[in-house]
C-alpha cells in the first residue's frame, strides 16, 4: 500500500492527481483542502474508492490547522510515502505589475506558496520518517526559475516559486539523511482555473507526466527541479 498525501485536492491539477491515484488499488489517499464538505467532484471520488480516499480539512495558511490536519492523518496511517504540495494561488497579472505589487500582496502569496509548503512538511515529517522511499514534491512553476525570468510583472508567484525551490533545496539537505526525496516539479502549463483555457495541457495529461515522474524518482533525484515530463528545469 502507497500512502499519499496532497493538500489542495478539490479541483485543478491536485483533484486529478487523486483521480488518478485513487484508480491503483493499492493506494490510501489523504486529500486535505480548505472545504472537504463542499468538495463536489472529491467527495464522490472518495464514496467511490472503498474507503482508500480520506478527506481532510486544510487551510494552509493557518499553522493550526496544518498541525491539525497531521495529526489527523496521524490517526489513520503511522507512515506517509508521499507528500504532494500542490496547494498555491496566482492573483491576476495586474495586481502583480511593479507599478500595482503591495507589500500585502506579495506576503499573502508567499505565505500560501513558499511559507505553507515548509510548514506542510514541518508538521509531516515523522510520518514521512517512517514512510517507504518516501518523497516530498513541492508544485513549483517554470515561472520560478531564475534562468528563464526575462520577462516581468507576476512579482509574487515567480518570487515565491523561486523561493519555494529554495525551500526544496533545504529540505532535500535536511531530510536526505532519512531517505526522503525533495523534488521541485513543474506541472507544465495546464488547463485549469489557475492555467486558463488556452494552456497546453489538459490535466489529465499532465498528472500522468506528474506521476510517471514520480514513481521512477530515485534517491539520486533528491535536491532536483524537474518537468512533469521529466527534464531537467535551469534553477
Ligand atoms: P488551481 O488554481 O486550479 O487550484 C489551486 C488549489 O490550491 C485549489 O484546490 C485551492 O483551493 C488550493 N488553495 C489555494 N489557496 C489555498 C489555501 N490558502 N489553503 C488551502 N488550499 C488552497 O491551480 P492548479 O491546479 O492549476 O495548480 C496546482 C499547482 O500547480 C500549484 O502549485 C500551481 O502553482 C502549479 N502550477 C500550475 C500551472 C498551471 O498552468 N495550471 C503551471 C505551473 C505551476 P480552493 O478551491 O479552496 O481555493
Amino acid at each position: 500500500m502507497q500512502h499519499v498525501a496532497i493538500t489542495g485536492s478539490n479541483r485543478g491539477i491536485g483533484l486529478e492527481v487523486v483521480r488518478q491515484l485513487a484508480s491503483r488499488p493499492e493506494t490510501e489517499i489523504y486529500a486535505m483542502c480548505r472545504k472537504p464538505d463542499v468538495a463536489a467532484e472529491l467527495r464522490a471520488l472518495s464514496k467511490d474508492s472503498n474507503g482508500r480516499v480520506h478527506l481532510i480539512a486544510l487551510e494552509v495558511t493557518d499553522d493550526a490547522s496544518i498541525r491539525a490536519a497531521a495529526a489527523a492523518v496521524g490517526t489513520k496511517t503511522d507512515r506517509i510515502d508521499l507528500l504532494i504540495n500542490n496547494a498555491a494561488i496566482n492573483p491576476p497579472g495586474k495586481t502583480q505589475t511593479l507599478e500595482t505589487i503591495t507589500s500585502a500582496e506579495m506576503l499573502h502569496v508567499l505565505h500560501v506558496n513558499t511559507v505553507a509548503p515548509l510548514l506542510v512538511v514541518q508538521a509531516f515529517t515523522e510520518l514521512l520518517k517512517k514512510g517507504s522511499l518516501p518523497k516530498v514534491v513541492n508544485l513549483s512553476s517554470e515561472m520560478g526559475s531564475l534562468d528563464d525570468r526575462d520577462y516581468g510583472g507576476y512579482y509574487g508567484y515567480c518570487t515565491s516559486k523561486a523561493a519555494l525551490n529554495m525551500v526544496t533545496r533545504g529540505l532535500a539537505a535536511d531530510l536526505a539523511g532519512y531517505g526522503i526525496v525533495t523534488i521541485s516539479l513543474d506541472p507544465g502549463w495546464v488547463q485549469t482555473e489557475m492555467g486558463g483555457d488556452g494552456a497546453d495541457l489538459t490535466p489529465e495529461d499532465s498528472v500522468r507526466g506528474i506521476l510517471r515522474v514520480v514513481d521512477s524518482l530515485t534517491r539520486k533525484d533528491n535536491g532536483t527541479y524537474l518537468r512533469w515530463n521529466g527534464r531537467t528545469l535551469a534553477w
